[in-house]
């Protein structure tokens, strides 16, 4: 498997691309999937892989990435460290841009499915700015995650702690109704 340095590098020139079609798979190291993530709430601390196959039909180039690694953070509501697992799978067309699309090839595609190329496709570009869409805007360690006591802190998913029986609303309507058999 290639290793490369960073995910731009991942280019396909068309012209070189015949009949048969091209497949590769490429790893990339931690310190370079953390850096193009570039969110300092994220880490990667393990290789992540990048498969890439790629198909002719006349000037139309169909791609198809997998994209799969770990990053890890911590939990937004109990803190506790968390890995999220990318299996992300893209699949794009690819055709040669009309004179007036600008330089910036990547960014003026069609639609989401649908890319132009002039002397390479920037496949790399579209896996960085797909993965970043991916990935989500709040990480939870379990969709139930219960958090931290605001009170005392304690992580709730491992047992209720004291403040938080006290805070509990079927113990305050218990109170409540005790403060008025005392009026
Ligand atoms: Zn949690
Ligand atoms: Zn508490």
């Amino acid at each position: 498997m290639e290793r490369i340095k960073a995910i731009d590098e991942i280019r396909i020139i068309p012209e070189f691309i015949g009949e048969a079609g091209m497949e590769r798979e490429v790893r990339i190291d931690p310190e370079v999937m953390t850096a193009t993530l570039a969110n300092e709430d994220l880490q990667v601390t393990s290789p992540f892989t990048i498969h890439y196959e790629v198909t002719r039909h006349l000037e139309t180039l169909h791609v198809r990435v997998e994209v799969k690694g770990e990053v890890s953070t911590l939990c937004a509501r109990c803190l506790s460290p968390m890995t999220h697992t990318v299996d992300l799978h893209l699949e794009s067309d690819y055709m040669p841009a009309p004179p007036e699309v600008s330089a910036q090839v990547e960014a003026e595609r069609l639609s989401a499915e649908t890319g132009y190329f002039r002397n390479a496709i920037l496949l790399g570009e579209y896996i960085i700015s797909e993965l970043v869409l991916s990935l989500p805007f709040i990480y939870l360690c379990t969709e139930q995650c219960r958090g931290l006591c605001a009170g005392c802190g304690a992580n709730l998913n491992t047992g209720q702690c004291t403040c938080q029986a006290n805070d509990d609303p079927r113990f305050q309507v218990l109170s409540e109704f005790k403060n008025k058999l005392r009026r």
